[in-house]
């Protein structure tokens, strides 16, 4: 969600005239989109703030130093106490506005810009309608890539922004306000507008996509999750649909229907499940049961047969121990999820958990993380050598001198030593010829 959000902020600075540099001493405005999901993630911002300001003091002293995102949203007094340099905070709403904060600021109208309201009835703004005022002559609204070499054949789309489920442990209800879905005309002209660039994969981005339409103010039309995916699909160009994330509670029976009705959607599901043990899931306000979540596992296997599952897991959350751990490392053996990104429990702010007793400590936290991670990794890995020998189209992303790298629809990394002209956007099918922990080798079989 950030990488779109960073990609729309580039847009927009743009489409006003701004351009992005290669050296970071020839930049007249370096501004941090950040992430506060986790403390480390927000020390981060505030050491790399620290080391900005030195450089910049010593190569430009004129060059704006902005924050943008969530850790603006939330530490936006202390970042002003603790960075008097840095002259632009913009939260996780306002961005939108940085073209006008810029202005003022380069016109000595203002000394320091600061934005981050968060309001209730926020609505992202058409993606049109953002560049319509464009003093560029270049096409704006064509996504950037982050690096040269980048695949310019597939991209995010946001859905909605915001949370109302207030998970106990969790910022983002804080951070990016109240769930507001994105009307479905916006939408579907973005991805129309997208796959007439020939962009052949589209991700669609919230943080609880399954609950699209239910809560927003703003829908244009009665349209939940799975309506809005049969709506994508039929947009012609597109070869692959992607989504994430989902809150399990509210995965439904339609939604699985999509994967045995909708072609393009790739067989892959990122379903983050956090713990194994009810206790914990209870005390994270979670709202499902393990028992819940490995029936909604059961389905989307009924589904999609051979659908790859991802997660999210937190090792240490307050009041865990050893036997709710255990109950994670039996819910591991038991999905055996094809991959997981997991966590160390941390304190946020304004959150319910921070003040809850029973902190697990610091050791505890890095040794079970710990013996998850080796536990995943070895379940990776058999994974994935339970491909070796099977044929997988797969979409070109990189095209490097030593070789072509793509992606599986069940989102698998696959290398191949030689390309033979596949260029990124490319299909191709190739046969699995090694496995490893994170990603497979492949031969190229045919072209389609
Ligand atoms: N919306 C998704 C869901 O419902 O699962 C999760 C989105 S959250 C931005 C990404 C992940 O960060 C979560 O799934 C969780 O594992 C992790 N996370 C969130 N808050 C955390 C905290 N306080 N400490 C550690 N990990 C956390
Ligand atoms: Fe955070 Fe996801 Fe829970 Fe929303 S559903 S509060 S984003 S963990």
């Amino acid at each position: 969600m950030n990488v779109r959000d960073s990609e729309v902020i580039e847009q927009l600075l743009r489409s006003h005239g701004h351009r992005p540099v290669m050296n970071m001493e020839d930049a007249d405005l370096i501004l941090l989109n950040t992430c506060s999901i986790r403390d480390k993630a927000e020390q981060k911002v505030f050491s790399l703030l620290g080391q900005l300001r030195e450089q910049t003091r010593k190569t430009n002293a004129d060059c704006i130093l902005g924050v943008a995102g969530c850790v603006a949203q939330q530490e936006q007094e202390n970042i002003c106490k603790r960075m008097p340099d840095v002259r632009l905070v913009v939260g996780t709403q306002r961005f939108y506005q940085l073209p006008d904060m810029i202005a003022r600021l380069e016109s000595g109208l203002s000394t320091r810009e600061i934005s981050c309201e968060l309001a209730s009835d926020f609505t992202i703004p058409p993606f049109q309608q953002l560049f319509q005022n464009s003093r560029a002559t270049e096409n704006t609204t064509a996504p950037c890539p982050a690096a040269p070499g980048a695949d310019l054949h597939k991209q995010f789309v946001t859905i909605m922004q915001g949370c109302n489920n207030f998970c106990s442990y969790c910022v983002v209800p804080h951070t990016r306000g109240r769930e507001i879905s994105r009307p479905v005309a916006d939408i579907l002209d973005e991805v129309r507008y997208y796959t007439s660039m020939g962009i052949r994969e589209i991700t669609l981005l919230g943080q609880n996509v399954n609950s699209y339409g239910t809560t927003n103010q703003v829908a244009d039309q009665p349209v939940d999750f799975a309506d809005l995916l049969y709506m994508v699909a039929e947009i012609p160009g597109i070869n692959r649909i992607r989504f994430t994330s989902s809150n399990p509670h509210d995965l439904s029976d339609k939604l699985m229907q999509c994967f045995k009705d909708i072609q393009q959607l790739c067989p892959h599901f990122h379903l983050p499940v956090q713990s194994g043990s009810n206790k914990v899931l209870a005390r994270m306000n979670r709202k499902y049961t393990r028992e819940l979540y490995l029936e909604k596992v059961a389905g989307l296997r009924q589904a999609c047969p051979g659908i790859a599952l991802s997660t999210d897991i937190i090792v240490g959350f307050p009041g865990e121990d050893e036997q709710d751990f255990a109950q994670t490392m039996d819910l591991l053996e038991t999905v055996r999820f094809h991959a997981s990104f997991s966590f160390k429990y941390s304190d946020r702010p304004h959150t319910r958990s921070a003040s809850f007793a029973e902190k697990v400590d610091e050791q505890t936290k890095t040794e079970r993380l710990a013996i998850f991670q080796k536990r995943q990794d070895q379940i990776s890995l058999e994974r994935n050598q339970e491909l070796v020998g099977t044929s997988k189209e797969i979409m070109v992303e990189q095209v490097h001198e030593k070789g072509v790298q793509g992606r599986t629809g069940s989102n698998h990394i696959v290398h191949l030593e030689s390309g033979s002209g596949l260029e990124c956007g490319d299909f191709a099918v190739v046969t699995i010829t090694r496995a490893g922990m994170h990603s497979l080798q492949g031969r190229l079989k045919t072209l389609p």
